[in-house]
């Protein structure tokens, strides 16, 4: 006889933050058939990836690659009706410099030859490396390989290159800025085992998992807001401009949500049966520090524990015509000499209504944060001057520096990070935060999303 599935009871739930975490949430929740209510403080959808207005254009808040190995982010993105052939330029891995560059660079593109070849033919092909270089990356490789990506214990990543003993020029010109890209977090500093795990799905994956996905539409566009039609079309509900300001237990098992903004009309309560709070770690502190009669504490010291990291894109606007050879450059950052640009991408090529606009990213950029937008914008055109031996790019028509104080965690070594659960019925955590194979990333924040959406009434 053919086992019968449970009967679905349909709740309604709300959820607090429209991130990419929350919006996962609530897709999944609503492919479960609840019913549920989206709500963003903010007026744009994408949390920290996200679209910005400016005078001059449209831009990003920050520049963002996507992994072939982002598969439930690329997963939720189809399911909403993103066609992920227009969405993003697809590239092999790779980490590529100016050529002509007088900062000795290299030139790593893996072929697109099944794994691990890509990786071999990458690393016997690569141009600006010694046998020595290689035959420490092949090193690093074999023995992360044999270890299965996982160490005993963590420890930082420089001490991580160190005991693998890599050169000085692989450090500099492919772990760290690796590291930095990755992990958003100086190699002295960031966790061994979480840079290993994405090593593992991506320098140690299958060609098409390694493949690095360049956003081709703008970040809200990329997924949030197709998740916003998709849940409208399945009798959810998206309300933005409507902040979230408290949370209590109703005495019924409910949940009572107050919130305030123009998208409610000024303040307004209602009950659910479930909410999902996806609405950054320190958020999530306030309003769950606030439920009445609930020992949130050791979940709150968790949650206000974690220490931010910025990153800063500077965008650099030149004539329409102006293209680079390729869509993405790695960049020698010297910060001693007020280099501070790590890569370049050429946003002309990615999208035409962005023709000779580059976007030059600098990870934990704390320190640079300092400089001040002119000059910092005046130092990278003049790096990229020099960088591509192309006086033109010293001279940009008009520049937007776009700082994130607060990107993403600091992901340090053996930190421990929350699951999905409150401990309180009918009420989940989901972000980029919680416990989680990778760093800060959009798929750490799609798969807690997911998570949350799964555990909340279980
Ligand atoms: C500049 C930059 C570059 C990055 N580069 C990459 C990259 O290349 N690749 C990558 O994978 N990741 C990258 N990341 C990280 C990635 O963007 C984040 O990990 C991810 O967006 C986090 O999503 P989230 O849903 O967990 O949190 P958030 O995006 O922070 O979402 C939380 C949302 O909750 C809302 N909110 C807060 N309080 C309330 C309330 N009370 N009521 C209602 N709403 C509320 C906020 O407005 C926000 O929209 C980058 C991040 C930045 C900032």
């Amino acid at each position: 006889m053919a086992k019968q599935e449970p009967a679905l009871t349909r709740r309604t739930v709300a959820v607090v933050g429209g991130g990419w975490s929350g919006c996962a949430a609530a897709v999944e929740l609503a492919r479960a058939g609840h019913k549920v209510t989206l709500f963003e403080a903010a007026r744009t959808l994408g949390g920290r990836a996200r679209r910005v207005a400016t005078d001059d254009a449209t831009l990003d808040n920050g520049q963002h690659i996507m992994l072939g190995a982002y598969r439930d982010t690329l997963r939720l993105m189809k399911l909403v009706g993103v066609d992920l052939h227009q969405a993003v330029l697809k590239l092999p891995l790779q980490m590529r410099y100016p050529p002509l560059s007088p900062a000795p660079g290299m030139d790593f593109l893996a072929p697109r030859l099944p794994a691990p070849l890509h990786m071999l033919v990458a690393l016997l092909r690569a141009k600006g490396l010694e046998r020595e270089d290689k035959l420490s990356l092949a090193r690093f490789s074999t023995t992360a390989r044999w270890m299965g990506w996982q160490l005993h214990a963590d420890c930082s990543v420089g001490e991580l290159l160190q005991r693998f003993d890599q050169t000085e020029r692989l450090i500099k010109l492919m772990w760290r800025p690796l590291c930095l890209a990755a992990l958003n977090t100086p190699p002295e500093r960031a966790s061994a085992q979480i840079f290993l795990n994405v090593l593992r799905d991506s320098l140690g994956a299958s060609r098409s998992a390694s493949d690095m996905l360049l956003p081709r539409a703008d970040l809200s566009a990329l997924f949030p807001d197709a998740a916003c039609r998709w849940l409208a079309s399945h009798d959810g509900s998206v309300r933005t401009g409507a902040k979230v300001r408290s949370l209590q237990r109703a005495g019924n098992g409910l949940w009572k949500v107050d919130a305030s903004g123009d998208a409610v009309g000024g303040n307004w309560s209602a009950y659910f049966d479930g909410v999902v709070l996806a609405n950054t770690a320190s958020h999530a502190a306030v309003l769950l520090h606030d439920i009445a009669g609930a020992d949130t504490s050791a979940l709150c010291t968790q949650l206000t524990a974690f220490e931010s990291e910025a990153i800063t894109t500077c965008y650099l606007q030149y004539d329409a015509g102006l293209k680079l050879d390729l869509p993405m450059y790695a960049l020698v950052d010297q910060p001693d000499r007020h280099e501070w640009g790590q890569f370049v991408f050429d946003r002309g090529q990615l999208d035409s209504k962005q023709a000779g606009l580059l976007a030059v990213v600098i990870s934990a950029s704390g320190a640079v944060v300092e400089q001040g937008h002119a000059l910092l914008a005046e130092a990278v055109a003049v790096q990229l001057a020099v960088a591509f031996q192309w006086p033109e790019l010293g001279a940009p028509r008009w520049f937007k520096v776009i700082t994130e104080k607060r990107a993403t965690f600091a992901c340090a070594p053996a930190m421990i990070r929350p699951g999905n659960s409150t401990g309180l019925s009918g009420l989940a955590i989901a972000g980029d935060y919680t416990a989680s194979d990778y760093p800060a990333t959009l798929e750490s924040a799609v798969r807690s999303g997911i998570g949350a959406a799964a555990s909340l009434f279980v």
